[in-house]
């Protein structure tokens, strides 16, 4: 069409090609997009800092954690840690506390979180042989 008052006939493929273009790249930012909203990733980094001021201050009564995992999966926080309580203590105080923990993570956020723990004996080396599988590392100032 423009070559009819152009007369110029390369114009119209040149035309073509670029809204082409423009399709492909528009639609390849649009299934990127949504494709990694589909799959998992770590969640935010501030988000994890809150959760480990928490854990921290849990020190002073010689509770300690490793093994931090999260990740998400559309809205939802998926949590995942190892607790390290008092060997001598009953399996109802660890698992009251492991209930505590989970309940207070989950009230660190508006989002649908799921906090899952596991309970190992503080200071008991078999404790610390599986500290190795943490994804990303934070450093707490
Ligand atoms: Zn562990």
């Amino acid at each position: 069409m423009i070559v009819k008052f152009t007369g110029w006939l390369i114009i119209d493929p040149v035309i073509a090609i670029l809204v082409a273009l423009n399709i492909i790249y528009t639609g390849y930012k649009l299934i990127s997009r949504s494709a990694s909203g589909l799959m998992d990733a770590v969640i935010p980094e501030e988000d994890t800092r809150k959760i480990m001021a928490y854990l921290d201050s849990l020190k002073e009564q010689g509770i300690d954690y490793h093994s931090l995992m999260t990740r998400m999966s559309g809205q939802r926080k998926f949590i995942s840690l190892h607790l390290l309580v008092p060997g001598e203590w009953s399996v109802k105080q660890g698992h009251d506390m492991a209930d505590q923990v989970e309940e207070t993570i989950i009230g660190l956020f508006d989002e649908p979180v799921t906090v899952s723990t596991h309970i190992e004996p503080v200071g008991d080396p078999s404790s610390m042989k599986d500290i190795g599988i943490v994804r990303r590392k934070i450093d707490m100032e």
